[in-house]
């Protein structure tokens, strides 16, 4: 497919008429996508395609917390968090967050993609280098670009070749980036391996734990936690709070002077209206329930791998998964939509991932567990998904 790049209008023509050959290859390729919204209330729907790990977005106690937030601050925050932004519930959340991931300090940026953008943008620049994993999330593939820093992309996991990387580096300061469980696949990032080369190369490395918050390690505590590298003195992570903990937005969680630098150079902090305080308040609220209920990341873990395990069972090619996620190979594109559209007429509703989430060819569905599912969901769902794929 030819890129999304303007051409020429024939003469006459409108300088938009673009777009629809563009959208003609889209729809050829299987890969035109259009928005569904998703009725408030569908008894007897079972959701494995939203990223509510721990099923707190509706919990009562998230609700009643995110309600008086309302209340007291109103709908949104009125500013950016250098001028009106910030409130006691951001202080508290940030306080919180860095304390459950044994860190320093936390930033709470309004969404974890502008963690990302402001982390990485922050700590590398100009004559500097990045090195990102082949399958990094999309935020991440777009603050290297915007870091203006050499980016250098290494094979998935490849520990060899980013210390070749570090190694052969002329630039004086690197920064590595890695997803700590990456979203697509829902594989762990052998962090421990990782952090001793960017050690021994005397790097920073910036583990994104968007899917580690709340599900990986003991009491949810992330990827780094589990690795022994809390509170190291050169790993940065971001989180989301808009999966785990049931939310919107994100943090940078890490070293002090990280977040203190971050404060006065970070764009999408400094820019950015603040996340609202209410979104503040309902993620404070899921991680202090997280903390008293820890048993809640080890229950979505073991209902991941029931769901892959069940998946392999009935012949399909599933991941194993570190986290919330189980991923079941499909192939082509069209193929991967039929049975998430057919699981959905099912009542199950399940994601799809096609080009550009994932390459070419390894098109597939991704079934998110919860906390809160019982063993008659993951049965119900795999009788579904063996009707759904087949013949595909
Ligand atoms: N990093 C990863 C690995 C993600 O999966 C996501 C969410 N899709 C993000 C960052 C962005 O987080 P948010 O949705 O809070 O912007």
């Amino acid at each position: 497919m030819s890129e999304n790049r303007p051409q020429p209008a024939p003469s006459g023509g409108h300088p938009l008429d673009w777009l629809e050959i563009r959208e003609k290859e889209r729809v050829a390729a299987g890969l035109r996508r259009r928005l569904r919204p998703r009725p408030a209330d569908e008894p007897g729907v079972l959701d494995l395609a939203g990223n509510d790990y721990l099923g707190l977005a509706r919990h009562p106690r998230v609700l009643a917390a995110a309600a008086d937030a309302v209340r007291v601050w109103g709908a949104g925050s009125t500013g950016s968090r250098l001028v009106t932004g910030s409130t006691d519930l951001h202080a508290e959340l940030e306080a919180e967050l860095a304390a459950h991931l044994e860190s320093e300090a936390a930033l709470v940026f309004s969404s974890g993609y502008l963690a990302n953008i402001g982390a990485i943008t922050s700590l590398a620049g100009r004559g500097d280098l990045v090195v990102s994993d082949a399958i990094n999330h999309a935020s991440i593939v777009d603050a290297c670009r915007l870091s203006r820093a050499r980016v250098a992309i290494t094979p998935h996991c490849d520990v060899a070749a980013l210390a070749e990387v570090l190694a052969q580096r002329t630039e004086e300061r690197a920064l590595v980036v890695v997803d700590a469980v990456f979203s697509v696949d829902g594989d762990l990032a052998p962090l421990a391996e990782i952090a001793a080369v960017v050690r021994r190369y005397n790097a920073v490395l910036l583990v994104d734990e968007a899917h580690g918050l709340g599900v990986v390690g003991e009491a949810g505590r992330g990827a780094v936690h589990a690795a022994g590298l809390a509170g190291a003195d050169h790993v940065v992570q971001t989180v989301t709070l808009s999966k785990a903990m049931g939310s919107q937005g994100g943090a940078v969680v890490g070293p002090q002077r990280v977040v203190d630098h971050l404060v006065d150079t970070a764009r999408p902090f400094i820019f950015d209206t603040g996340l609202a305080p209410v979104c503040a308040a309902a993620a404070l609220e899921s991680l202090r329930m997280l903390r008293e209920e820890p048993a809640l990341a080890g229950a979505v873990r073991a209902r991941a791998r029931q769901i892959a395990d069940g998946a392999r069972g009935l012949g399909l090619r599933a991941t194993v998964p570190a986290g919330a996620v189980a991923s079941v190979l499909i192939g082509a594109p069209d193929a991967a939509f039929e049975a998430a559209r057919r699981s959905a007429e099912a009542g199950v509703r399940v994601g799809c991932f096609r080009p550009p989430s994932v390459p070419d060819g390894i098109s597939r569905l991704r079934l998110a567990a919860r906390a809160d599912l019982t063993d008659a969901d993951v049965a119900r769902a795999l009788d579904v998904l063996a009707e759904a794929t087949k013949g595909l």
